[in-house]
């Protein structure tokens, strides 16, 4: 499962960014044609986490919906795939957003005096 990996690379990224303080919430934007389930990422969080900087950290996960438009005829669409047609029949479509996957944000804890 190839979310472990991406989940591994998140905590040590945020882990790293930490600077050695406590991480409460993670936000990261997940576009839905990035080919990443993000109830996967969730899954593999906790576990990930356990024994780092981010153990018992929340994750927050905003999709970003994906929109691509048609070649042919220049329309917009939101789709969940590229690997579908417009409905002037076309499948050649550019992808305009929801290949996102990004840390937003971070929360720490205050650090102790
Ligand atoms: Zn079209």
């Amino acid at each position: 499962m190839h979310e472990l990996g991406i989940t591994r690379n998140i905590v040590a990224i945020v882990g790293d960014a930490a600077g050695g303080r406590r991480v409460r919430r993670v936000h990261l934007d997940v576009g839905e044609l990035s080919g990443v389930m993000p109830d996967a990422i969730a899954f593999c969080f906790e576990a990930v986490a356990r024994g780092t900087m981010l153990e018992g950290a929340a994750l927050e996960i905003r999709k970003i919906e994906g929109r691509a438009r048609c070649d042919s005829c220049a329309l917009e669409l939101v789709t969940q795939t590229l690997f579908t047609a417009c409905s002037c029949g076309s499948r050649c479509l550019t992808r305009l957003q929801g290949e996102e996957l990004n840390i937003k944000s971070m929360e720490l804890e205050e650090e102790v005096a």
